[in-house]
């Protein structure tokens, strides 16, 4: 029997996930929630990198490694194809195809962080939906600007910051309701290509507010690449 790793870390991953059975392992870096009622094996925490992955693979017997990583969890989708490699196994991939701007967006896309603080100069009031990152800069805030940042945990932000807790998907009248109360002039986004966190983009289009969006890493190419759950699946059983 082909031994498969899933490397998950989006939603599409747990759905995947659901489908395999004992002797299989689902691989979690341990941020988020993990599952109790999986038939495969649910194994959490990182490998020690590329090395370590490959040990890993070796000494489990996996025969097929799967990446159903964040987009921007570019580190392990390196680590991935380049463990693959070196222990001469199949390495695919399930990738969401990235959002497109539709007729009304004013989407500016930010190479990184430096990029992103001058795109934001002309702006006052943004809502910052990157995770965590911004957390390491509330002292850099400028005394013009007030930053709403949503993350995964709420924690304490400054007196120039609010730092609110909450997990997708989100809801398009919850998302209209944020935007107005708190009179969000611009929008600092990934490009994850998730429904499940969409509607802010609607929302930014309805309100003609930018949207500063950093820009996708470049990912390693896969032996075999999905843009969906069921042609994934459709091929595992094949
Ligand atoms: P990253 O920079 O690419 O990876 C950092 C390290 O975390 C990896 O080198 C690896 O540690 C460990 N790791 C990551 N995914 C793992 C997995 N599925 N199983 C076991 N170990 C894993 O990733 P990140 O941006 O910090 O994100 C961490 C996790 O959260 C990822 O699984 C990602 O899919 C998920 N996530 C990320 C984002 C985002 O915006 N970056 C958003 C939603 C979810 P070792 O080197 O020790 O093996």
């Amino acid at each position: 029997m082909k031994r498969i790793l899933l490397l998950g870390g989006i939603t599409e991953a747990l759905a995947v996930a659901r489908q395999l059975g004992p002797g299989h392992v689902y691989s979690l870096a341990g941020i988020g929630r993990v599952p109790q009622d999986l038939a495969c094996t649910v194994r959490v925490g990182g490998y020690g990198g590329a090395e370590g992955l490959a040990t890993y693979l070796g000494e489990a017997g996996i025969s097929l490694l799967i990446d159903a990583t964040h987009p921007y969890a570019a580190q392990i989708s390196h680590n991935a194809a380049s463990a693959a490699r070196a222990v001469g196994i199949p390495y695919w991939a399930l990738r969401r195809p990235a959002w497109q701007a539709q007729a009304g967006d004013d989407w500016r896309e930010v190479e990184d962080w430096p990029g992103l603080i001058e795109a934001l100069k002309p702006f006052r009031r943004p809502l910052f939906t990157l995770g965590r990152e911004p957390l390491q800069h509330l002292e850099e805030i400028p005394p013009e600007q007030f930053w709403t940042l949503r993350a995964l945990e709420a924690c304490p932000g400054n007196a120039r910051c609010e730092v609110i807790g909450a997990r997708g998907p989100f809801r398009l009248d919850d998302e209209r309701a944020l935007f107005a109360r708190r009179g969000i002039d611009v929008l600092v986004s990934k490009n994850s290509g998730s429904a499940a966190t969409e509607p802010k983009l609607e929302v930014a289009r309805e309100r003609r507010v930018p949207v500063l969006v950093l820009k996708r890493p470049e990912l390693p190419s896969a032996d075999r690449e999905f843009h969906d759950v069921q042609a994934l699946l459709e091929r595992i059983c094949h």
